[in-house]
């Protein structure tokens, strides 16, 4: 007898379709995520410098990015890698927030950071290596800021759901799920980009789905590939890593993009937006330069 997905996944009634009427749209400052338009998270790894993270910032703006992301506390492989700026990196993305308009995502890696990231950022990210940590899961979800949720790099479809279940048992309703690899036997690759993992949690879930190029194949070559896979799939953004100078970042250099790369990746995703039936960014660009006209209102001139 075939088992339904409702009975498959009958531990986390909450995030499955059908536990509320429609879809969940996630409001992040002036736009939303899972609603009409495909979101584009973008930004280097970790924030290294202010003129590394504002260049970042001005250029995915201008390519169309609506999120800016960068990781202020890193969970590295190595404990002897480069762990992150903390504080004055938050001051910097809340800085870059102020400059460009772009909404901050940035990871929280511990319950006790977690106001302090929660005061500058506008969506908090668990990191794959924290996707079970429950503790930490409830501590962000009262924060009241949307959660992106990656999973975990060894972690099954129905561990995420059980994450995301945390999450709004917690009273966090905005919950967004993040695609960006998985462990497999396969090691040509820094992971497993699990495309049918997107596709089922699209249509078993009520929540947006984002999917992570970046860390999902390591190779920035292969990163437009993977981005035009999640679109297929049916995700509502990605989330991509840009740096100025790849070569020279402090951490996942060889799987971020140069401000060319992104353009060209950007430019080339627009015709597979289009088949989705959503909003592309140049016509939502379009559409907020008209809006701007008639406000009169220009916050964007600072940075052309
Ligand atoms: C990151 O986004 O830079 C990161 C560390 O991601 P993940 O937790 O998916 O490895
Ligand atoms: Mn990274």
């Amino acid at each position: 007898m075939r088992v339904s997905w409702q009975e498959r996944f009958a531990e986390t009634p909450e995030v499955l379709i059908g536990a509320r009427c429609g879809r969940t749209v996630v409001p992040v400052l002036d736009f939303a995520i899972g609603g009409d338009e495909f979101i584009t998270m973008a930004g280097p790894c970790s924030v290294e410098s202010e003129a590394q993270l504002m260049a970042v910032a001005r250029h995915v703006r201008r390519a169309g990015a609506r999120v800016l992301r960068g990781g202020a506390f890193k969970p590295r492989s190595s404990p002897y890698a480069f762990q992150g700026l903390g504080l004055a990196a938050l001051k910097l993305l809340a800085q870059a927030r102020g400059e460009t308009g772009l909404a901050i995502v940035t990871e929280v890696m511990g319950e006790r950071e977690v106001p302090m990231v929660a005061e500058f950022a506008d969506i908090l990210q668990i990191g794959s290596r924290s996707m079970e940590n429950y503790s930490l899961l409830a501590a962000a979800a009262r924060s009241g800021r949307p959660i992106l949720l990656k999973r975990g790099m060894v972690a099954t479809i129905a561990d995420m759901l059980r994450s995301a279940q945390v999450i709004l048992d917690n009273g966090n309703p905005n919950v967004i799920l993040c695609e960006r690899g998985i462990r497999t036997f396969d090691t040509a690759l820094r992971n497993t980009f699990d495309s049918a993992g997107i596709a089922l949690l699209k249509q078993i879930t009520h929540l947006p789905v984002i999917a992570d190029p970046s860390h999902a194949c390591g190779h920035r070559d292969l990163v437009p590939a993977l981005a035009r896979i999640g679109i297929a799939a049916g995700s509502d953004g990605l989330i991509v890593e840009v740096h100025p100078d790849p070569d020279k970042a402090l951490s996942d250099g060889d799987q971020s993009l140069n401000f060319a790369e992104f353009d060209a990746m950007m430019t080339a995703l627009e015709p597979w937006i289009d088949l989705r039936g959503i909003a592309s960014r140049s016509e939502k660009l379009k559409e907020n330069a008209d809006q701007r006209r008639e406000d009169d209102f220009h916050p964007m001139e600072a940075v052309g």
